[in-house]
């Protein structure tokens, strides 16, 4: 061999070896990859500092499919998950993990302390106890890991050790903090929960929400999203007979221009941040902006919260005296009062219920009963001439 060749071939080796070493270094950034799993959840996180992080496992039949993802993500390929959160046992979220705990080594397990008694909990529970490990339990106010140095934490707000009769409810939420970015992963927690974190006074602000319960509209109440206050959020969602995503939870991100990301539309998506900067690998949903409305229109229902919002988008006063809103499959009818007005580009809010007020001209009563049936429900508006106005949702 010439001095040259050899000169040339260990310049290759130090170039190979230094490309591993540069790819498998601190990056000084967080990858979030929201998988889609179809109808269920699962989330893997590579660290700044280059430790794992997995947050459920889908479905059982998810396993080698979250192995195979996670193996291939940067070379060299990554053999341990650091922190592995169940959180909570329903099937659909931690279906595939005893696939990823008999693949990779495991550092910490953490699952709330709840019972479940399904042959896939139990799958689970022998796979850790197979690999002779221990389950950490999930509870507010742990932290799993914290780096002041790049201001990196991982902190669960939820579940207090009082735990619900509703699973769901039992769900770990996490928040997750580098530099100046937030990300809060809402588990399948439904509305009870949310109540209790916003009053718990606890910092929910995220940048990122993962949404909770797969956009169910038991879950991502409006005071919860506020108290949030995301730029996006993600919905893990496929094929299922729920109505999830719910069209309300829909309408509350989008009221406040909250970039939506479906795992059925999407489908997987890559989230990078240096801690300032948030880079997406896809483009979030389009949906038809309320300004190119022009008119009297149904803007928002909420079946649940008994709220419907309607918007006047012209230039002009509109008058709703005798104009009709009907509650199409309850078969109720509301009829505006005589000298109703609705002011140019304003709103005017109906609602019904139990213990609500009315609060003219902004605010009014339909009626102290329940209008809406929570199990879908379109409304329609009708001028004074009995013409259809708008619809909600539109067909
Ligand atoms: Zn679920």
């Amino acid at each position: 061999m010439t001095k040259r060749l050899k000169i040339t071939l260990i310049v290759i080796i130090l170039l190979i070896l230094g490309s591993f070493l540069i790819r498998g270094a601190a990056t000084n950034k967080i990858e979030v990859h929201f998988l889609d799993v179809g109808q269920a959840d699962s989330t893997f996180i590579l660290l700044p500092n280059q430790k794992t992080m997995l947050i459920d496992g889908g479905n059982n039949n998810d396993g080698s499919f979250l192995v195979d993802y996670i193996k291939e993500i940067r070379e060299p390929e990554i053999n341990k998950i650091d922190y592995l959160v169940g959180t909570h046992p329903h099937a659909d979220h931690i279906g595939g993990l005893d696939t990823v705990i008999n693949e990779f080594e495991i550092g910490k397990i953490y699952l709330p302390r709840v019972n479940h008694n399904t042959k896939t909990y139990e799958d689970l529970l022998i796979a850790i106890d197979k690999k002779g490990m221990k389950i950490a339990t999930a509870r507010a106010g742990t932290v799993i890991f914290s780096n002041n140095s790049i201001n990196l934490e991982g902190t669960i707000l939820s579940p207090k050790l009082n735990y619900y009769d509703e699973l769901n409810n039992n769900s770990v939420v996490l928040r997750l903090v580098y530099g100046d970015r937030a990300f809060l992963f809402a588990g399948d927690a439904e509305a009870e929960v949310e109540a209790e974190l916003v009053n718990s006074g606890l910092n929910l602000q995220a940048d990122i929400l993962k949404v909770g319960h797969h956009g169910s509209r038991t879950s991502t109440t409006v005071p919860f999203l506020e108290a949030v206050s995301p730029q996006s959020a993600f919905i893990s969602v496929g094929d299922n007979n729920y109505g999830h995503p719910a069209a309300e939870v829909i309408n509350r991100l989008k009221n406040r221009n909250v970039k939506i990301y479906r795992a059925d539309q999407q489908g997987t998506v890559i989230l990078t941040s240096d801690g300032n900067e948030i880079k997406y690998d896809k483009k979030e949903m389009t949906y038809e902006k309320e300004e190119e409305i022009n008119g009297v229109y149904i803007s928002y229902l909420s079946l649940k919260d008994e709220e419907i919002i309607i918007k006047n988008n012209t230039e002009d006063t509109v008058d709703l005296s005798n104009w009709k809103l009907v509650s199409e499959k309850a078969g109720q009818e509301y009829i505006f009062p005589a000298g109703t007005k609705l002011p140019a580009s304003g709103q005017i809010k109906i609602i019904s219920g139990r213990g609500v007020k009315a609060d003219p001209p902004e605010i009014l009563l339909w009626s102290n009963a329940y209008i809406w049936n929570n199990d879908g429900d379109p409304a329609a508006l009708y001028n004074s001439s009995d013409q259809l106005i708008s619809r909600y949702p539109e067909e």
